[in-house]
């Protein structure tokens, strides 16, 4: 059994959603502390092991893993990066219909609500008790989708097409998508909830309702200090598109060139977190910058979703990669899909 790193650059979670209706009761994991591990007949018995495991199965459970509990164990730390001045992201990894969607956003409602509004309600509050200096917040809601970048907080779908640009200076900034000042809360959940009703939908056999693109929350924030200097950091938040094996959703002509586009850009992405991990560890154990070389920056501009995080992704960052899976044993190929991609990125 492979064992948790507790390097904190990268930090993964496991959460398993409960079944839903149209799935047979067949359990085929077991969940414990930070092991997750894979019984279910004809298959060699196999653990995996996390920095935490979140059983969302069956709420009647004492262990059971609450949209509350889930903040708790994954989104807070989060924020305690963001307002330590790093630059923090949060992956939602998993299947189409695994979860994905529910933790990050949730539902209506304080009980349901998912980790993005959660995180950032507690953010708001940490910085207003913040003693010195001013921080000003402006948000976007962006999706890639089939390599193409939209922007989820403009109506204008005839618009140019935003364009990602990287300064030398500046870093990535996005020509031509709206980023909207956050004053408060309620401002922010406005701006969420439209953002998330224009995220692109498609069916496929599986979910009449997947996403088919990636839908990426950005907060871009600039912190003025006393003495006139700013420090500037971002916080990313991305709902994964979900990720299927070509063979088993039976998608043919546009919806197989979309699939195309999610597991090159997804490939791209556990290539870049595991380089993250990769710097870090060189950075503690030989007390160098760990700055980038250039082939390593190069490996960023393989999609538009890694060169727009690429703040998030080097240097000062921390990343959190919530993979969500099915319990269900129909589901199992996927979620070992899933399982492997969540070890690799450690
Ligand atoms: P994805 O975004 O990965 O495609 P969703 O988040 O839409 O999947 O989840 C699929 C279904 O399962 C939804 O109806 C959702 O409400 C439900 N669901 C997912 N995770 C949980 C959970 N932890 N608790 C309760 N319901 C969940
Ligand atoms: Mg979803």
């Amino acid at each position: 059994m492979e064992k948790a790193n507790n390097d904190e650059t990268v930090f993964v979670g496991v959460r398993l959603r409960p079944f839903l209706g149209y799935e047979a009761r067949q359990h085929c994991f077991t969940a414990s502390r930070n092991v997750i591990s894979v019984r279910a007949p004809d298959r060699k018995k196999t653990d995996f092991a996390f920095d935490c495991v979140m059983d969302s199965t069956d709420a009647s459970k004492p262990n059971y893993v609450s949209q509350e509990k889930c903040y708790d164990m994954i989104g807070r730390r989060i924020v305690q990066h963001s307002i330590s001045g790093y630059h923090a992201c949060l992956f939602c990894y998993g299947q189409t219909g695994s979860g994905k969607t529910f933790s990050c956003m949730g539902k209506k409602g304080e009980a349901e609500q998912g980790l993005l509004p959660r995180l950032l309600q507690d953010l708001l509050s940490q910085m207003e008790s913040l003693p010195s200096g001013q921080v000003h917040c402006r948000a976007q809601i962006l999706e890639v989708y089939n390599e193409k970048l939209r922007d989820l907080l403009s109506d204008k779908d005839s618009a140019k097409a935003p364009e990602i640009h990287v300064h030398p200076r500046v870093g990535v900034y996005v020509d031509g998508a709206i980023d909207v000042q956050i004053d408060s809360m309620e401002q922010l959940q406005k701006v969420l909830d439209t953002g998330m009703s224009r995220a692109s939908v498609a069916s496929t056999a599986r979910n009449p309702k997947s996403s088919r693109g990636h839908v990426i929350f950005r907060l871009l924030m600039e912190k003025h200090e006393e003495d006139h200097t700013v420090v500037s950091s971002e916080l990313f938040c991305v709902d994964l598109a979900g990720r299927e094996n070509e063979k088993t959703t039976k998608v043919t002509g546009e919806n197989f060139v979309e699939l195309t586009f999610i597991n090159r850009s997804l490939m791209w992405l556990s290539q870049c977190i595991q380089a993250l991990g990769r710097q870090a560890r060189k950075r503690s154990s030989s007390g160098s910058s760990g700055a980038l070389e250039g082939s390593s920056r190069a490996r960023f501009r393989n999609s538009k979703l890694t060169l727009l995080l690429i703040n998030a992704l080097t240097g000062n960052s921390k990343t959190c990669l919530l993979a969500t899976v099915s319990p269900a044993v129909v589901n199992l190929d996927e979620s070992l899909v899933t399982l492997n991609f969540a070890s690799t990125v450690k």
